[in-house]
């Protein structure tokens, strides 16, 4: 691949999700130039399939511990709310808050009971619980007392869209393996990159070949980093994948955003979004995590049962039901377990980076920062090519839609 010319940069960034775009708009600001370079669709991976809760916590703490995942996340929805509100950068007040909270709700079973415990225990702000006569209709039949927690939940589509816009000249689309091309490689140390953009979706227009000279590379292409990390020599940073089958339910429902506990789990995280004249449900939590071993027929079948258990008050019939299967992609870890924490490491001159949730990206733009040099002041004119497009959330992808479930 020749190049026409070559641009210095103090750094690339590989992928748009939440943690690129988030990245991207904190080292512009701080003076470093930047482009972030996409190969699909910004959040195509896990943002855009995300429930968008910006998590305090909860799910760490429902056995009543305060683990470190409980001490990394408890302060975000604080952050996220600033920065909604205008108050801190980025500025977010473009980002469609879909929910100022979550519900909190039990079963009848015992373990249920104790995990109401923890939540209490760990969480920064405590649960409220709510009057019998305030609780929403679909939750008015369920056993024992249902909170409130301090859990925002926003649109991850409007939330993408925003930062991208922010930065639209600096993002740009290229088609992964054959539109770049890493310069001499070597243990984590790139010299330069050769990339060829995407100036229209499907590859049909290709722009000129340009020469990156970054001084960082840093990867945060979810799922992507793996085949990203391998073709920059780095060695140092595994990934492992954690898969989910998340269900969707379209129908004339009620907007409800929040979780059933069953002791130490979440049986059901339910979130919401507006889908034409209806809502569509995104169930997740332990339910998505059982799925993963079922065909799509079995989970529906399984995933009604379980919300005629946890919400006995939601009038189910008359749905479409659909599911995709997604996985999470993080840093690997002994036994695979969850990572309790953003993650990222150097070598050479790349940096590959998980926020391992979407409600961490704050935390680990600050960590990436703290392994970088300090902008080099450079000014180079970017070329004007067309930024990439937001993905399509879940239930706008092609899916087969069940109604006999
Ligand atoms: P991604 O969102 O996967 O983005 C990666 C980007 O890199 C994409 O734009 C992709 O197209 C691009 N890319 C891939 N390969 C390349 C390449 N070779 N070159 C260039 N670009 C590339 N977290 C929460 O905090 N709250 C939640 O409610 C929540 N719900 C979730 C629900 C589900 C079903 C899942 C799967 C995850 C959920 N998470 C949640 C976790 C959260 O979504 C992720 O931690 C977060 O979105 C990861 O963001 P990311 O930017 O690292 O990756």
């Amino acid at each position: 691949m020749e190049a026409a010319n070559a641009i210095k940069l103090d750094a690339v960034i590989f992928g748009g999700g939440v943690a690129g775009l988030w990245l991207l708009d904190e080292l512009v600001r701080q003076g470093y130039s930047c482009v972030l370079l996409e190969s699909a669709g910004l959040g195509q991976g896990q943002t855009i399939v995300s429930q968008g809760i910006i998590h305090g916590g909860l799910k760490y703490t429902l056995d009543g511990l305060l683990n470190r995942s409980a001490e990394a996340i408890r302060e975000m929805p604080r952050v996220w709310r600033e920065c909604l509100a205008g108050d801190r950068q980025p500025v977010l007040t473009r980002t469609r808050v879909l929910s100022e909270f979550c519900y909190l709700w039990r079963t009848s079973t015992l373990a249920s009971l104790a995990g109401m415990v923890g939540a209490r225990v760990g969480l920064r702000t405590r649960p409220q619980r709510i009057a019998p006569a305030e609780r929403p209709a679909v939750l008015a039949d369920c056993p024992g007392d249902v909170f409130r927690i301090d859990e925002p939940v926003l649109d991850p589509a409007s939330l993408l869209q925003e930062l991208a816009d922010r930065h639209a000249q600096r993002l740009w689309r290229y088609q992964d393996h054959d539109g770049i091309e890493f310069v001499s490689p070597h243990a984590g140390r790139v010299a330069a990159l050769r990339i060829q953009p995407l100036l229209s979706g499907g590859g049909a227009s290709v722009g000129e070949v340009v020469r990156l000279e970054p001084a960082h590379v840093i990867l945060t292409a979810g799922g992507g980093n793996e085949a990203l990390a391998r073709r920059c020599g780095v060695t140092t940073a595994p990934m492992q994948r954690r898969p989910l089958h998340m269900v969707m339910v379209r129908g004339d429902l009620p907007a409800l955003w929040g979780h059933c506990t069953d002791g130490a789990r979440t049986r059901v995280t339910i979130t919401s979004a507006a889908a034409g004249s209806q809502n569509v449900w995104q169930v997740g939590g332990q339910l998505a995590e059982d799925g993963v071993r079922m065909e799509a027929p079995q989970l529906l079948a399984h995933a009604r049962r379980e919300l005629q258990a946890t919400l006995p008050g939601a009038k189910l019939d008359r749905c479409a039901w659909a599911t995709y299967r997604v996985d999470r992609a993080e840093p690997r870890t002994a036994g695979g377990m969850r990572p309790s924490e953003a993650w990222c490491q150097r070598q050479g001159n790349v940096i590959v980076a998980w926020p391992t949730k979407l409600a961490l990206a704050p935390r680990l733009a600050q960590r990436v920062l703290d392994l970088l040099e300090p902008p080099a002041g450079l000014d180079a004119p970017l070329p004007p090519w067309p930024a990439p497009p937001v993905a399509p959330l879940p239930w706008a992808q092609e899916q087969r839609w069940y109604t006999d479930v």
